[in-house]
């Protein structure tokens, strides 16, 4: 998966959802009912809004994928965490990328510590599991613990995987519009 820029504005990150987040991915729910789902849960949760933001928009690297052409889910891990969260830093700090940057890592962290939450995730994310390198082990457990973000990205991660819910009602994505606006960094 090639780089590409990073945002320029909270319009285009707003334009990329409403033209490519209808998609289902590898999910059963869309790509954009997943973002709604889980900052619902992170709104219903008391997180702070950098967190709300983060949940929303934690799977951006898929649809970046989905616009440059990619069609879907291929063999190959496509690390759209670390796509998602550069194309995000272009228009939003640390507090945002960082629990996005983190969404994988914080998955193969839960089920290294938790191992019974393999039977709850979705298939399509036990699937990827094994391509984003499996279960941390050894060292990395600790030097996943050492991320400033690792918290917030375990949260998001909860959410994540609670957010494939089918045909559950939430607020639509124009209702986070001004607090995409508000968090953009100075
Ligand atoms: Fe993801
Ligand atoms: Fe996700």
């Amino acid at each position: 998966m090639t780089g590409g820029p990073p945002a320029r504005d909270v319009d285009e990150v707003l334009a990329l959802y409403d033209e490519f987040a209808g998609h289902r991915y590898d999910e059963t729910v869309s790509q954009l009912d997943h973002g709604l789902q889980c900052a619902a849960l992170a709104r219903r949760d008391g997180a702070p809004d950098a967190l709300v933001v983060a949940a929303l928009l934690h799977d951006v690297g898929h649809l970046l994928h989905l616009r440059d052409g990619g069609r879907g889910p291929v063999p190959e891990d496509l690390h759209h965490e670390d796509r998602g969260a550069d194309y995000l830093a272009g228009v939003f700090g640390p507090e945002v990328t960082e629990p996005v940057r983190l969404h994988v890592r914080a998955k193969r962290y839960l089920v290294a510590v938790e191992p019974e939450l393999l039977d709850r995730l979705s298939p399509a994310s036990v699937s990827s599991l094994e391509r984003q390198g499996g279960p941390l082990r050894g060292s990395e457990l600790d030097d996943f613990r050492a991320e400033r973000a690792h918290a917030d990205a375990v949260a998001l991660r909860r959410w994540d995987d609670a957010g494939k819910v089918e045909d559950l009602t939430v607020p639509p994505f124009e209702d986070y519009a001004d607090l995409l606006r508000s968090r953009v960094r100075p």
